[in-house]
């Protein structure tokens, strides 16, 4: 699995139309190769998105070539919620596949924060 190709882009991707600004999110940051939103139903105070630009449908479609991606959007996790306001903490979270609880299939990172209680999250 983690070897089979995937596009770069899908039209029908809501994460792809966020990337390409097609569809409106609340941004917090944006690279070439990043962008980070927050997420629309947030389960914790603080709820950011940092997901690619390029559409890699989940983490297991992920291969030696994300490497590098996949270390910057873990590095950018912090910097990002404490510039959002979790200055106490937060959990990181990526979804994987149908008992991973993923609806959204373009590889994101949920980072979540702030003072509890949180919501659950399924
Ligand atoms: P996952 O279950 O990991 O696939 O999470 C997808 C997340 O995307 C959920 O937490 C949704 O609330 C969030 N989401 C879906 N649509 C949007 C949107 N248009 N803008 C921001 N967040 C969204
Ligand atoms: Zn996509």
């Amino acid at each position: 699995m983690s070897q089979q190709p995937h596009a770069t882009h899908d039209d029908s991707c809501i994460f792809c139309k966020i990337a390409t600004g097609q569809i409106p999110s609340q941004r917090v940051y944006e690279d070439d190769e990043l962008i980070a939103f927050k997420d629309i139903r947030p389960a914790a105070p603080v709820h950011l998105l940092i997901v690619p630009r390029e559409h890699i449908p989940m983490l297991a479609a992920a291969g030696p070539q994300h490497e590098g991606l996949l270390g910057r959007i873990m590095l950018l996790a912090p910097r990002l919620a404490v510039e959002n306001g979790a200055t106490n903490g937060f959990r990181t979270v990526f979804n994987n596949g149908e008992d991973g609880g993923q609806e959204v299939y373009h590889l994101h990172l949920h980072v979540m924060g702030g003072p509890r209680p949180w919501r659950a999250m399924p």
